[in-house]
């Protein structure tokens, strides 16, 4: 659907900045933009703005603000930004992950101030991969909030947002600068829009099946958890256009959704003590690695299955969270006094099961480390009732994308930048390198707002000189 074509004779509409994307990234970039006077257009596809940020649980990771001050937290932008490459591996962009680190503390603070949105951190829970409690919220901590509160702000600031309308050409002049795109309405009528700049913020390819399957063959097929709408226009128009990409086999997953309801099951199932085991009653990895690893693991299981083991206790944990209780309601959980009747329940072979877990138990008995590397001194044993979800891998959000500079503007393959096309958010490369197991959590919103942030401001230097 995406194209790349030459402009019409004449725009039906010009103007100075168009956004394409109304999630977080979009949407920040527009506040930002319109401070400085420029009168952004944002173009969004769905009636209302949603996309993977209302999905999301809106945590944004953003070091050394003022709530982590009055909290009494210790954090830097440094500390922040060596966190990010230890989980990446040292694979991300290293001026990216420097620029973004330094922006989302200052950016929320702003967000606080002038458009009212109430974020506070979360204290009581240290996400792992981060060295201090960073983790910024609104009171909901709900994505769905934090993308109605930017529109509301985008509203009040008097931003046009142009729903139902999505952007399928770009159109590029002779010196291959893009100058405009034309949008389609659902009743297929078009619209073109000439624009001095155009920001991508319409997030990666997720929702693009042959684009999964081309990029991250491991998740073919998979589980898409993410918005459907992000199916990577924008990696296609820079792709056409000679843009570099980084990182596109990057990408958050999540082994742990309930099948067939499509229900998120909390990792505390994993954390608190519980293993997952294939159709054959075995165990497959190290599930301690994280949970978006798991994701490609779990879909390369017998069936694309696997069955996440845990006991009552872990249950108990588990309820704290609406989609655990949601997933138990549609009788996702299933409890047995043994595991021999766990088993039967499940359809999995008895003794399959029995000597998988008396192994799991007898290694956290002597504190010691199975084959696939899993430590499990220290962690509690299972006991009766035994608890089991019937899983599968899905994909969360891609991380790669476009490669962009420390001023959010593409960069040709040839290094140089595409004069008047910017990227942010998960149109842009992130800072997770090219690894599911790169992702830090937080990685997402924060190349959103971070990224979203500075794009804004970079349009807006270059309008003013
Ligand atoms: C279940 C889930 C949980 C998550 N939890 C977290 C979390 O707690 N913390 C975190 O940091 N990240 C989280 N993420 C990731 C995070 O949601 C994303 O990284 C982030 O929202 C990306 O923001 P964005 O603005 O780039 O994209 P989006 O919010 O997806 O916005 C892109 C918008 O572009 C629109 N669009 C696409 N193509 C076009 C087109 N051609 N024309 C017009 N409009 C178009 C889409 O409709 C969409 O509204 C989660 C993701 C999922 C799926």
């Amino acid at each position: 659907m995406t194209r790349i074509a030459a402009p019409p004779a004449a725009f039906d509409l010009e103007t100075r900045l168009v956004i394409i994307g109304a999630g977080a990234a979009g949407l920040v970039a527009a506040l930002v933009a319109a401070e400085a006077g420029l009168e952004p257009l944002v173009i969004e596809r769905d009636a209302v703005p949603s996309g993977s940020t209302a999905l999301s649980a809106g945590l944004i990771p953003a070091a050394g603000t003022r709530w982590q001050r009055e909290a009494g937290i210790s954090d830097s932008p440094e500390l922040f930004a060596r966190d990010i490459q230890a989980k990446a591996k040292g694979k991300a962009e290293p001026i990216l992950v420097e620029a973004v680190a330094r922006a989302i503390g200052p950016r929320l603070e702003w967000l606080a101030e002038k458009h009212g949105l109430a974020f506070s951190v979360i204290e009581n829970f240290r996400y792992p991969g981060h060295s201090a409690a960073r983790m910024h919220g609104l009171a909901s901590r709900s994505g769905r909030e934090l993308v109605d509160r930017l529109r509301h702000a985008a509203e009040e600031a008097g931003i046009a947002i142009i729903t139902q309308a999505r952007a399928e050409t770009l159109h590029v002049d002779a010196a291959g600068r893009p100058v405009g795109v034309t949008i389609t309405r659902p009743d297929g009528t078009r619209e073109s829009i000439g624009a001095e700049a155009i920001l991508l913020a319409c997030n990666g390819y997720g929702g693009n099946p042959a684009l999964v399957a081309k990029l991250i063959p491991s998740l073919a097929g998979a589980l898409y958890f993410g918005h459907p709408g992000n199916q990577g226009d924008a990696l296609l128009w820079g792709e056409a256009l000679g843009a570099a990409t980084r990182d596109l086999s990057g990408y958050q997953g999540h082994g742990s959704v309930a099948h067939p309801h499509g229900i998120l099951i909390t990792w505390a199932t994993i954390t608190e003590g519980g293993v997952q085991v294939n159709r054959d009653g075995q165990r497959f990895s190290n599930e301690a690695e994280g949970y978006s690893e798991q994701a490609a693991r779990v879909a390369g299981q017998p069936g694309g299955v696997a069955y996440s083991i845990f006991d009552v206790h872990i249950a108990g944990v588990a309820r704290q969270f609406e989609d655990f209780r949601l997933a138990e309601a549609q009788g996702a959980l299933v409890s047995a006094g043994s595991w021999l009747e766990l088993a039967g329940k499940l359809g999995l072979d008895a003794a399959a099961l029995e000597a998988t877990m008396a192994e799991v138990d007898a290694l956290k008995v002597a504190g010691g480390c199975d084959m696939f590397g899993r430590d499990f001194a220290g962690v509690p044993r299972l006991t009766a009732p035994f608890c089991a979800v019937r899983v599968e891998g899905a994909l969360f959000h891609t991380q790669g994308g476009l490669a962009v500079n420390a001023e959010a503007q593409v960069l040709h393959e040839n290094g140089s930048a595409i004069p008047g096309l910017y990227a942010a958010g998960g149109a842009a490369c992130g800072v997770s390198g090219p690894e599911a197991s790169g992702y830090l959590s937080g990685n997402g919103l924060l190349t959103a707002v971070a990224l979203g942030g500075i794009a804004g401001e970079a349009i807006a230097r270059i309008r003013k000189s």
